[in-house]
């Protein structure tokens, strides 16, 4: 598969170019039975010398010629202007060899003829807001999708453009407006993205301290679906509320849910809010509460996770419980042979430090016998973005919820 996209990658051009000069050969064809105006003689001669140019075209693209390529096909404009395809083809061209502003100059020569039809005049207007976009003018592509949706709000490519670019610059307003577009006009359920975007809102203003708004938001989210990060979300709020009881329960069913989540959720927590001195107060004796009840939970249908396990460890270090740490690793180590260079380098540090040498020589050989690299602490299961950040959008495919998370060494 891959050779084959190389392949179509490296031979674009020329390929386009034998598609154009089929394109050309038909039109000669279907004008050669239907032609009023023009003398059989004349077309044949503009038939023969398109052919000619698209020829010299051709081989310029093999030997590896660009320039000379496109500089056949503007004279191939020149000698029928009346031939759109060319146009549109010639704009593609150019976009795709990165000179967008003769792709631009051409889509806009195009849109601002008068005989075209409104048909190519919105196809043009459509392919000038991807050279905008391509180039990297980013308001201008804005303005210019938009200016597509005026004149037809069908356009699904153009709404999930829109919504990229939003989602891109993190304008969470225009980015649910566009979602919520998206999802009248196609037929993929958008509800999951749509609460990712409603928590992100929530999120800025609960950070900014505007807790009202942010409570709003986040209902909004829930309407759409119980997302990830909804749910973390609303323990903060609910550890912010002073809701003890709700956010225990939040966490034991997040844990049951989404365990390998377990360390992540307790760094969100840490994260602050703006507000008064003792309002944060507050919500740091509560979340020292909370953390207190997950150490104390003991059930075996999440525990079973590394994550959790590891969680529990770290908290019990920072709090300098080194033996309760060493009686909740212990057994977890010996009843899993294949275990993580996390688990192996957490426990044999927490040997080092309970001073059992016997064992820090035992664990660091298999220690060493596992080894792997590992250089981030999550990646996307889509495309294999690799990142210590959280998060939630995939900076690289753009896909929702698709991080996992994996233990840095
Ligand atoms: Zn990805």
């Amino acid at each position: 598969m891959e050779i084959y996209l190389e392949w179509i990658q490296e031979y674009l051009l020329a390929i386009v170019a034998v598609v154009i000069m089929v394109i050309l050969f038909f039109h000669y064809l279907v004008e050669k039975d239907t032609g009023v105006k023009l003398s059989k003689r004349y077309r044949n001669s503009i038939f023969e010398a398109q052919s000619k140019v698209f020829l010299n075209a051709t081989q310029y693209l093999i030997s590896g010629n660009k320039d000379l390529a496109i500089k056949e096909f503007l004279n191939a404009v020149d000698i029928n202007r009346e031939t759109i395809e060319t146009y549109f083809a010639l704009g593609g061209l150019f976009r795709s060899n990165g000179e967008i502003e003769k792709a631009i100059s051409i889509h806009r020569s195009l849109i601002a003829r008068e005989n075209i039809s409104e048909s190519h005049r919105l196809r043009a207007l459509k392919e000038l807001a991807i050279d905008f976009d391509k180039g990297g003018f980013v308001d201008k592509a804005v303005e210019t999708y938009k200016d597509v949706l005026k004149i037809n709000r069908d356009q699904f490519e153009v709404i999930q453009s829109l919504c990229r670019i939003y989602e891109d610059v993190e304008d969470w307003d225009q980015a649910y407006h566009y979602r919520i577009m998206l999802s009248k006009v196609g037929h993929n359920n958008q509800a999951e993205t749509i609460s990712h975007i409603l928590v992100q809102k929530a999120r800025i203003y609960f950070e900014k301290g505007e807790f009202a708004k942010s409570r709003e938001d986040l209902e909004d989210a829930f309407r759409f679906a119980p997302s990830v990060s909804a749910k973390i979300l609303r323990l903060r709020v609910q550890l912010h509320d002073g809701n003890l009881e709700q956010a225990k329960f939040s966490l034991l069913e997040l844990l049951k849910e989404h365990p390998m989540y377990a360390s992540f959720i307790f760094e969100s927590l840490e994260e602050g809010f703006k507000g008064e001195e003792a309002e944060q107060e507050q919500y740091s004796t509560r979340l020292t509460m909370l953390r207190d009840y997950f150490l104390e939970l003991d059930d075996s249908e999440f525990l079973n996770s590394p994550s959790v396990i590891l969680s529990k460890v770290r908290l019990l270090k920072s709090r300098n419980m080194l033996e309760k740490a060493y009686a909740i690793m212990e057994p977890w180590v010996n009843n899993h042979p294949h275990n993580s260079q996390a688990i192996y380098s957490e426990y044999i540090k927490l040997l080092i430090d309970l001073g059992k040498s016997e064992e820090v020589v035992k664990y660091t050989k298999d220690f060493l016998n596992s080894f792997h690299q590992s250089l981030t602490k999550h990646y996307c299961n889509e495309c294999g973005y690799n990142s210590d950040e959280i998060f939630w959008r995939c900076p690289q495919c753009h896909s929702w919820e698709t991080i996992q998370f994996r233990w840095k060494v």
